[in-house]
């Protein structure tokens, strides 16, 4: 393939901001651009965003980032797109206007409509099908929902006049001004209404949900030249060539690519997945089960576990309990101790996710004596979240009937070593963490640069990914096992509080 570009363009279009960073053949960012952009919350439980201000901020975030680098759209070999998952749009296919906000995967409305459909009995042939447990964070439901509430919308929808997509879907509609309607493997495997044998669209789940076949998007491989641009942002038609969801595009970012290779991202939640090679696993120990990317033929899964609260129980301590000024110094404060000295904080402020699924769970400390400082309360704030993610590898290497050698690491609060170390050794391997932590974006660039032969292959890339830290396991293999088993107490306690109040 004839390659003109020597960068390539990675848009990360996430929950608050969107991004673009042009990357090197080496694979160094060499300029970033980040827009943040309005959350609207027109109800408790509701969360949207305005389509269109998606689509102008990270255009011209992708237009900021190449004038930064001094660029221009020639140099640029390939774009590649990775996304907040989920997160619903409708739009016309003649005005490519959205027919309503979008709605956010954080959203809660269809809760109770996801309530009806698990007493009626349909929660296990949906995860059979897709993957994932029936419930609102997926689009099946919003899209139902914006066709059922907004006025005149079925109706169009029937006559063929619509389309839904997530986020990439509408980028790439926007980037070709209409021509092209597109999604990849693993954002369709998000909707609930994608089939992960078969690889199509779902027919009974279209009619479960009252969907029709005509707004969806054609399902493609994560990396391949779906379309060039056809806007006039750059001074070129550039290839999009690469998809991928987030959390799929930071497990390909980190270079999972094997079979049993896992990454935790570490943000406000933590987001832990599992590379499970060319076949599906369905956990049985409440993971979900989705598609991480397809590559020519051959399609990757994972299993997927998120934990709730992460970093942001550092923000607790910071804006809620005012122990600390930042979160940078809570691992000087959790290294001035010599252990938690038998406190444990469930970090469960906002009920527990995988594995233990409890949305009446509440946050705990508990081992408070006379003796108990700020110090203590830090620390035990910090194991709080290595250990959930322990939880979470442990369930998922029960599910694979392995265990894993290591474990790769990014997002913002892998910056502390104190909690680094504390997962290698509740892990008992080791804790990897990369030089370049935009994994999300890197993995979306990787996927693109794959496609137009910026790069050969997986092992020429391999060759620029640097290691910044290894952590392995130091701690006493008994210590640690008791510790767990204190651990796993403490959730208990936790454990249903807000049930019946
Ligand atoms: P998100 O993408 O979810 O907004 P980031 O990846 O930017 O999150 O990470 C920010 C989170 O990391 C915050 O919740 C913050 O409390 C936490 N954090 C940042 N630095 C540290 C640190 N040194 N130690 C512990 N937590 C930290």
């Amino acid at each position: 393939m004839d390659i003109t570009g020597k960068y390539i363009l990675a848009l990360d279009q996430g929950t608050t901001s969107s991004r673009a960073i042009v990357v090197d053949h080496q694979g160094k960012v060499v300029a970033s651009s980040q827009k943040s952009f309005e959350q609207f919350f027109p109800r408790p439980g509701w969360v949207e965003h305005d389509a269109s201000e998606i689509w102008y901020t990270q255009s011209s975030v992708a237009a900021e980032a190449i004038a930064k680098a001094d660029l221009t759209g020639l140099d640029i070999a390939g774009i590649g797109i990775t996304n907040q998952r989920e997160t619903t749009i409708v739009w016309d296919r003649e005005t490519s206007l959205p027919v309503y906000h979008a709605i956010v995967w954080q959203d809660r409305r269809t809760a109770a409509y996801c309530e009806e459909l698990k007493a009626k009995g349909y929660e296990e042939a949906i995860r059979q099908k897709t993957g994932l447990i029936l419930d609102a964070y997926f689009s099946a439901t919003k899209i139902k929902w914006i066709l059922d509430n907004i006025e005149g919308v079925r109706e169009r929808a029937e006559k063929g006049k619509l389309c839904f997509g997530t986020i990439d879907s509408w980028l790439v509609w926007r980037f070709t001004r209409g021509q092209v309607h597109v999604t990849d493997v693993s954002n369709a495997s998000r909707t609930m209404l994608f089939n992960i044998h078969t690889l199509q669209w779902d027919e009974d789940l279209l009619r479960l949900f009252d969907i029709p076949a005509s707004l969806l998007p054609e399902v493609k491989a994560s990396s391949e030249v779906y379309c060039d641009t056809a806007t006039t942002l750059f001074s070129s038609h550039i290839p999009v060539a690469g998809i991928a969801g987030d959390q799929q595009a930071a497990l390909f970012g980190q270079l999972c690519t094997e079979q049993g290779m896992a990454k935790t991202t570490y943000g406000t939640g933590c987001f832990v997945m599992m590379n499970t090679g060319d076949k599906p696993v369905f956990s049985e120990n409440g993971m979900l089960t989705t598609i991480g990317w397809k590559i020519g033929d051959s399609v990757t899964y994972a299993l997927e576990g998120s934990v709730f609260v992460g970093g942001a129980v550092i923000q607790w301590l910071r804006d809620g309990l005012g122990i600390v000024r930042s979160a940078g110094e809570t691992e000087a404060m959790a290294l001035s101790v010599e252990d938690s000295d038998g406190v444990y904080f469930v970090p469960a402020l906002t009920g527990l996710g995988a594995p233990h699924w409890d949305q009446y769970a509440r946050g705990v400390i508990i081992g408070l004596t006379r003796g108990t400082t700020a110090a203590h309360i830090v620390r035990a704030a910090l194991e709080g979240i290595a250990y959930e993610v322990y939880d979470v590898i442990r369930a998922m290497e029960q599910d694979v009937t392995r265990e894993s050698r290591e474990m790769k690491v990014d997002g913002g609060a892998v910056a502390n070593d104190f909690l680094m170390q504390f997962q290698a050794d509740l892990n008992r391997s080791a804790v990897v963490r990369p030089e370049i932590l935009e994994t999300t974006a890197m993995g979306a660039a990787y996927l693109a640069g794959l496609a137009v032969g910026f790069w050969k292959d997986l092992d020429e890339i391999r060759k620029y990914v640097a290691v910044e830290r290894r952590f392995e396991p130091q701690a006493d293999e008994e210590t640690v096992r008791r510790k767990i088993e204190r651990w796993h107490e403490a959730v208990g306690r936790a454990g249903g509080w807000e049930k019946d109040r």
